[in-house]
């Protein structure tokens, strides 16, 4: 066991703050990462807060890490020190039930979260990556392509995956039209990875000064939803929709718009249940239906394809010290689009 610098919330009302926590030495299947930047997921707010339930203190949150590999355990193949690695959501999971068999770990009923999942090693539960170092079998361990901008690489961890992984499920290619739900961190890559599917993507945003953004970021039409004229225009025209907002809307508007069999699918998980007409879905057969992150096979594809296609995601690099601020500018949907935090700035407290 070791030391290692984090920030961490002691209850669902106080800031984060700097703190110590032990991490196993590495076993021999492990990989010893020393984490370069993490990303801000709204995920993270929403578990800091306690607003899912479920939360045990003191929280250290953090799945969106890359960071370079410090050491491995005997029987590690694939890593070696001084590799660039990726961990997200999973850090482990039972590898015999048919969802692991069928390389989707997510819904595993034994996974073991990042985070706030018991620590089959230590004891207590598992700690994330506003930290300096992390410990992860190497199973749950990616690959990240070398010709990226890292800060830009790790939201990709999560929010690249969780959007990613919808648009191949439901087939999203060439001619289909495509909603995307709320410009923030989710928001803004599935409008990169619709686009470079071949959709054609309309944004649906509440801040109309996000519009240029949209289409720089590759929509091709860009919906300001408190304009009811606006929305109506699209009545009954899309094949998909992704929503990825995080606070409680009216999901009924956003089914008006899809076409007979369209399917809008909800990544966003917020506090509060949404509420369904039943003609919604009635009236055009029309499908809900929701996506957690992706498996580990498909998150490895999501980030060679990033590499590829040179994706990455649009980040706005804090130091740790600012993290508490970050999440008040989540809350007032006022990031552009992913707060990303340098890991070093932890190294000085
Ligand atoms: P985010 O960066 O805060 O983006 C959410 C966006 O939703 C905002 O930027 C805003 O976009 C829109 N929004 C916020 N409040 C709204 C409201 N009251 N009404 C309408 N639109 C609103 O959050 P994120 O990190 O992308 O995460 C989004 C959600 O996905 C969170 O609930 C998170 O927990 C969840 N999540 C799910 C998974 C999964 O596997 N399913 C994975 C990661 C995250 P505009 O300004 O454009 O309107
Ligand atoms: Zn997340």
């Amino acid at each position: 066991m070791y030391n290692t610098k984090a920030y961490s919330a002691a209850s669902a009302t106080s800031p984060l703050s700097s703190t110590k926590i032990a991490r196993r030495d590495p076993t021999e299947h492990d990989v010893q990462i020393e984490i370069l930047f993490c990303g801000i997921c709204h995920s993270d707010l929403h578990m800091v807060r306690n607003e899912w339930g479920g939360t045990v203190y003191p929280i250290v949150p953090g799945h969106e890490m890359v960071g370079r590999i410090t050491q491995i355990g005997s029987a590690v193949t694939k890593y070696k020190p001084g590799d660039l690695a990726g961990v997200g959501c999973l850090v482990d999971s039972d590898g015999t039930c048919p969802q692991c068999k069928a390389n989707l770990e997510q819904f595993c009923p034994n996974l073991t979260l990042t985070y706030n999942s018991p620590d089959k090693h230590l004891g207590g539960v598992t700690y994330g990556g506003y930290s300096n170092s992390i410990v992860v079998d190497e199973r749950f361990v990616l690959r990240v392509p070398d010709n990226l901008d890292l800060a830009g690489v790790a939201p990709l961890l999560c929010a690249g995956i969780t959007t990613y992984s919808p648009l191949r499920h439901w087939g999203i290619t060439e001619g289909k039209k495509v909603g995307v739900v709320g410009l923030g961190g989710l928001g803004h890559m599935g409008v990169k990875f619709a686009r470079a599917f071949g959709a054609h993507v309309v944004v649906f945003t509440t801040s109309p000064e996000k519009t240029e953004d949209a289409l720089r970021l590759g929509a091709d039409e860009v919906v300001v939803s408190r304009n009811a004229d606006e929305m109506q225009k699209h009545a009954g025209s899309f094949d998909f929709i992704l929503d990825t907002v995080s606070a409680k809307h009216d999901i009924n508007t956003y089914l008006n718009l899809l076409r007979v069999d369209g399917n809008i699918t909800l990544v966003g998980a917020p506090e509060k249940p949404l509420d369904v007409s039943a003609f919604s879905l009635i009236m055009g057969r029309r499908n809900l239906s929701g996506s957690n992150i992706g498996g580990i096979a498909e998150t490895q594809e999501m980030l060679d394809f990033c590499g590829e296609h040179n994706i990455t995601a649009d980040v706005e690099v804090i130091p740790i010290q600012k993290v508490n601020e970050a999440y008040e500018r989540l809350l007032k949907s006022d990031v552009k689009y992913r707060f990303c935090i340098d890991m070093a700035s932890l190294k000085s407290e």
